[in-house]
């Protein structure tokens, strides 16, 4: 898997007729780096074929792939871009009474996990996830706080924290090259902390700056940044790293799937192995609906069920390779931002490879409305914190799975109103109240292609 950015890029320039010309593209000019700062320039590690923003928007021009834009393109201003190039540092932070054990990684070991170019660290995660739209550098800094971490256990105390870091490396670190798009914002932030404060306040997430307004160092202020509880230790790397990996996702714009409110365990929003999703359970990709949102997706990608259509066949390829069917609503226009049914495929490779042995179909049911409700930052209508939100979660949500718990379909099988549950499934329109109605329409599954796409064909009953 190392090399499958360097593949997806030799893809485009075949596609682009430029194959020849793999060798002259290499990596971004260097960021100037603090002296005590490791950074991501520095590394001698292969290259996974990272190439820039604009070679890569060049590309995708030559190519004459149209890519649908990010539902937060707009809202820059309130998140860390999904498309191009971010910037961030990572700070791992010490306090007087609290420290790491003498496990703790060095600093070069941490950059590795978090920038390393490799499929393994957060930035190639992000980097193939997003079939090579996004790209993250950054540097990791640590950092002794001059109190102890009670002194920090409060929404003040940990912005206090964060302004007790940046001003102490201000003098060698120029802040503003964490601000790529030059929004003024830094991309984001990360402090990571050591077990041994109040654990009901450090846990993981991602955090809004709101105490102090007006606080900005070399002219960028934090909007967005992420505060994580996972320890830097070798043993529990892959939770360091999926952790930065889903709290990534909320810097921008993404909501979580999972349930707030729930029973015993029970706190996933998709079940099953079918229910795989990086905001869901922190586990395998994210969703071809996450990818549509974050603006990862072609227009070609994407194939939508004609309105006036009554049946259709779709070439869907694996979702590794990037696509999906959606259905919406008869007589709407299609909207990314409203109700919708996504059909993807996913396969056992790439970030859900060890995840299930075989893999299949799934149907997702979406309505993904944003709404602001203070005037100024926009967020789904149904995620978990709107006043719309339904906390028995049986009503609308952002995302929920048809045949939910009960694993992918497969060649042969349809997806139907009756056969997925009926009004208490998940494989209908919704009503006002939540509940779902027959959607006039069903999904047959068809036979793999040679070229490793599976056949989809959507039926709407008729008299509908
Ligand atoms: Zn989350």
């Amino acid at each position: 898997m190392e090399l499958i950015g360097k593949w997806i890029l030799i893809v485009l320039l075949e596609i682009a007729g430029l194959g020849g010309a793999v060798q002259t593209i290499s990596g971004q000019a260097a960021a100037e780096s603090a002296p005590q700062a490791v950074s991501a320039e520095d590394s001698a590690e292969g290259e996974m074929g990272i190439i820039s923003g604009m070679e890569r928007h060049i590309l995708a021009m030559l190519d004459g792939l149209v890519y649908i834009p990010s539902a937060y393109a707009d809202l820059e201003v309130q998140n860390m871009a999904s498309v191009g190039e971010v910037a961030f540092p990572v700070f791992v932070v010490e306090f007087q009474d609290v420290k790491y054990t003498d496990s703790k990684v060095d600093p070069e070991e941490v950059r590795r996990w978090v920038f390393g170019e490799d499929d393994e660290s957060v930035a190639g995660f992000y980097y193939i996830s997003s079939y090579g739209r996004l790209q993250m550098e950054g540097d990791v800094y640590y950092y002794t706080a001059q109190g102890n971490i009670a002194d920090y256990e409060s929404n003040a105390g940990v912005e206090a924290l964060v302004m007790e870091m940046l001003d102490y490396y201000d003098e060698e670190v120029d802040f503003s090259q964490y601000d790529i798009n030059g929004d003024e914002l830094l991309d984001t932030l990360i402090l990571s902390v050591p077990i041994g404060g109040d654990s009901s306040f450090w846990w993981a997430a991602q955090h809004t700056w709101y105490e102090n307004w007006g606080y900005s160092v070399d002219g960028v202020f934090p909007l967005k940044y992420i505060v994580s509880d996972e320890q830097p230790y070798q043993k529990t790397r892959t939770y360091y790293v999926s952790t930065l990996r889903h709290e990534l996702g909320h810097c921008m714009g993404l909501p979580d799937y999972y349930k707030y409110n729930y029973t015993g365990v029970d706190f996933e929003g998709l079940h099953g192995l079918a229910g795989k999703e990086m905001m869901d359970d922190s586990q395998g990709d994210f969703s071809q609906f996450s990818k549509l949102q974050l603006g990862w997706l072609t227009r070609e990608q994407v194939q939508i069920m004609p309105d006036d259509a009554q049946r259709m066949t779709f070439s869907l390829p694996p979702a590794v390779q990037g696509g999906c069917v959606l259905i919406f609503p008869p007589g709407q226009e299609p909207n990314f931002q409203g109700e919708y049914f996504l059909v993807e495929y996913i396969t056992p490779e790439g970030y859900h490879k060890g995840t299930f042995s075989q893999g299949g179909v799934r149907v997702l049911h979406v309505q993904a409305e944003m709404m602001t409700q203070d005037g100024y930052y926009y967020s789904y209508k149904y995620n978990n914190f709107s006043p719309y939100y339904d906390s028995s979660n049986n009503g609308i949500r952002v995302l929920k799975l048809v045949n939910d718990g009960n694993g992918f379909y497969h060649e042969g099988d349809v997806v139907t109103f009756e056969n997925t549950g009926g009004a208490a499934g998940n494989f209908g329109w919704y009503t006002e109240e939540g509940t779902i109605t027959d959607p006039g329409f069903e999904i047959r599954i068809g036979e793999m292609q040679e070229d490793g796409a599976i056949e989809i064909e959507v039926i709407r009953k008729t008299g509908w």
